[in-house]
């Protein structure tokens, strides 16, 4: 059995990657490292999860598990992206997606993508791959579910936002979920 230690301040993250990665993490343990913040001063979310993941691996010499995700909207050539948490400058999910709604009025061009990011960092090297999760900025918030972007997505295929889907659905259809199904496999390449 492998102990994994996932990079975030984020109690709520480690449940849902839990979740997420549920049979495939087999025996193996997930913990939450949150130690001091990493600066995440790259300009990808690629780059940005690997700092974290980095950090995590050089502080506990666990193999370490990060993620960098956001909303990337083609008419603002992929804003907000990497600074999707702090768009409006507060921190605050309802100013972000206020802000991204007046950013978009009039824009005929709704198309966007959720991106997460997912690193592994361990005695083998370092390895990061991508889950996209495209669909269209709603014109006005619907549902009470998720976070973030979520009342404001409208993921392809669906008629709900994600804010209105389950977590159950939102789970097997996200950006985490396709970024940690792709290291997962490296994941178990690595430790079985
Ligand atoms: P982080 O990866 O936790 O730093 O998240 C970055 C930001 O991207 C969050 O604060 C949200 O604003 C946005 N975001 C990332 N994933 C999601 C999601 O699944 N739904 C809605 N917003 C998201």
């Amino acid at each position: 059995m492998t102990t994994f230690v996932l990079a975030t301040h984020n109690a709520h993250k480690v449940d849902e990657l839990r979740r997420i990665l549920g049979d495939r993490l087999g025996d193996h343990e997930l913990v939450a490292y949150d130690g001091p913040d990493a600066i995440e001063d790259a300009d990808t979310f690629e780059g940005n999860a690997l700092i974290k993941a980095r950090e995590a691996f050089a502080h506990t010499g666990l193999p370490a598990l990060a993620d960098d995700s956001g909303i990337a909207v083609d008419a603002l050539d992929g804003a907000p992206g990497i600074l999707s948490a702090r768009y409006a400058g507060t921190r605050d999910d309802g100013d972000n997606l206020r802000l991204l709604l007046q950013d978009l009025e009039g824009e005929p061009n709704r198309a966007a993508r959720f991106v997460c990011a997912a690193a592994l960092v361990d005695a083998d090297g370092e390895y990061v791959v991508r889950g996209e999760w495209p669909g269209t900025v709603l014109t006005e918030a619907a549902g009470a579910g998720g976070f973030g972007y979520d009342p404001i997505f409208r993921p392809d295929g669906e008629t709900r936002s994600a804010a209105e889907l389950s977590p159950a659905e939102k789970d097997a259809a996200s950006h985490r979920f396709r970024a940690f199904a792709l290291l997962t496999a490296e994941l178990r390449r690595r430790h079985g």
